[in-house]
């Protein structure tokens, strides 16, 4: 055994910890009802057909909260809040010199790989473990056992939480042919799987949408484009709104919307020393009209996977650019794709509610800097005011780094929500590694 693995607790649930734990849907401020019956009959095990994973990138409670108040106001409640259970996560990575020693703050790489293979790794690894081993992903087991499975993000297909599902190597700046300096043992060339890119052809999911079009143009060993390749392996690419509408179920589908991460939602001040004017965000005007937004690519992602056949799906979604925005000090830019994000869980959350059968999780990989302060303190970081959904201005700092310089994750536990068979195993407090047996029990892969 590599590292730290999670360690599962045996969760004693009592009445009042779990009415603690559960987030509390639809009401706003205090709570006036006893909800017990309605949460005990969301208790159950058994089997899910479907898993909807869903990944706010950076998305910790500090985020959720900034999100909630900007776009609904402080007693008011985003489409996450609503599922019937609520626990928290721990993240750390671990070193990757002595793996028996926690890094406690993880990257998307490391936090992916948890859950993606139920081990612990190092930051920047992508599901290989320390030593470099690659270790089975949710969507290769789920493939190999009949589902239909997909991976959607609004970054490069080729970024850390999409790459962790279809791909192992030992670093994640291998994402094209052209990227592979620092995976030299993972080098077609040398007699490796290859890059991200073209390990996440050959792993073959039946769906892969968002940007990253530049890793697929690059050259692979003895000719072609990894698109070319993506093709020969029976692939429909499409780069816009209408290749990705016209889709049809049957065919792999393999859509590339931007030639980097897909364009942000929304757009405001920066933050900045000494604060910002109190001001309201705005739609980005310069949003690519031919790129879909990924409440689109989650709705289009499940009506492809979605059929009739004995088995179910797999899903996994992203919204990345929580994460990027905030590492930005960008808080319109980090508030519009959490709110986005928002938008892609109530489709599968939509979908749930006619398919009582899928298991959906809302969960992020790790916490990030973003934090409400009092109007009146001091930081010696970047500020920024924003008149929220409540008509009041709400403080928004980033000091975990210098200012100007890139602004950084947080060794935070994170929320974890779910709701449909085996979500009530999410209860508590447990460990990223832990929604691996979660998801694997709930479409019974072991
Ligand atoms: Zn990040």
């Amino acid at each position: 055994m590599v590292g730290i693995k999670g360690r599962r607790k045996a969760l004693t649930v009592v009445a009042a910890g779990l009415l603690a734990a559960v987030a509390v849907p639809g009401l706003a401020g205090a709570s006036d009802g006893d909800r017990t019956d309605e949460i005990r009959s969301a208790f159950y095990g058994g089997h899910a057909r479907n898993v909807i994973l869903l990944i706010g990138d950076g998305m910790g409670d500090s985020e959720i909260t900034i999100a909630r108040n900007y776009a609904k106001g402080a007693a008011g409640r985003l489409n996450m809040d609503s599922l019937p259970f609520t626990g928290a996560y721990t993240t750390y990575a671990v070193s990757k010199d002595a793996p028996n020693k926690p890094d406690y703050v993880t990257d998307s790489a490391a936090s992916g790989t948890g859950w993606a293979t139920g081990h612990k790794t190092y930051n920047g690894a992508i599901s290989v473990t320390p030593d470099g081993k690659p270790q089975p992903t949710l969507l290769e087991l789920a493939k190999q056992a009949g589902y239909r499975t997909g991976d959607v993000t609004t970054a490069e297909l080729t970024d850390a939480t999409p790459a962790v599902l279809a791909a192992h190597v030992v670093d994640r700046t291998c994402q094209g042919p052209a990227d592979m300096a620092k995976c030299p043992d993972n080098d077609k060339a040398k007699g490796g799987a290859g890059s991200i890119a073209e390990q996440e052809i050959v792993t073959g999911a039946d769906v892969y949408l968002g940007g990253g079009k530049q890793r697929f143009d690059q050259t692979v060993t003895g000719g072609g484009t990894v698109i070319q390749q993506a093709q020969g392996a029976g692939y429909n690419v499409v780069t816009d709104k209408g290749g990705l509408a016209a889709a049809k179920p049957g065919t792999k589908l393999l859509g590339l919307f931007a030639s980097g991460n897909m364009p942000q939602e929304w757009t405001g001040p920066l933050a900045k020393v000494g604060g910002t004017a109190p001001s309201k965000c705005t739609t980005n005007t310069a949003y690519d009209p031919n790129a879909p937004h990924l409440s689109e690519m989650a709705t289009k992602a499940i009506s492809l996977l979605e059929g009739r056949g004995r088995r179910g799906f797999f899903l996994q979604i992203e919204g990345a650019s929580i994460d990027k925005r905030d590492h930005a000090a960008d808080p319109c830019g980090q508030i519009g794709e959490n709110v986005e994000f928002d938008n892609a869980v109530k489709v599968a959350l939509d979908y749930a509610r006619s398919h009582r059968d899928t298991l959906v999780v809302v969960t992020a990989d790790h916490g990030h800097t973003s934090q409400i302060i009092p109007l009146e303190a001091q930081s010696p970081g970047q500020t920024a005011t924003l008149i929220t959904a409540d008509d009041a201005p709400m403080k928004i700092n980033y000091a975990t780094n210098t200012p100007g310089a890139s602004q950084e994750h947080t060794g935070t536990e994170v929320r974890i929500a779910a709701q449909g068979p085996q979500a009530s195993n999410v209860l508590g407090v447990t460990d990223q590694t832990d929604l691996f047996g979660t998801i694997t029990r709930a479409l019974s892969l072991r």
